[in-house]
């Protein structure tokens, strides 16, 4: 599963337990969700 920085917006995964970046050490991490293209409707 993937996250994502909140903070500096990098993108980390396999991470532990607790959710940590390892990047600026910030707590806050977004899980990453694919893109859903199905409720977008381009008119
Ligand atoms: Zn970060």
């Amino acid at each position: 599963m993937a996250y994502i920085c909140a903070s500096c917006g990098k993108e980390s995964k396999s991470l532990e337990k607790f959710v940590l970046c390892p990047y600026c050490g910030g707590r806050m991490m977004l899980k990453k969700r694919p893109n859903i293209s199905r409720e977008v409707s381009t008119d």
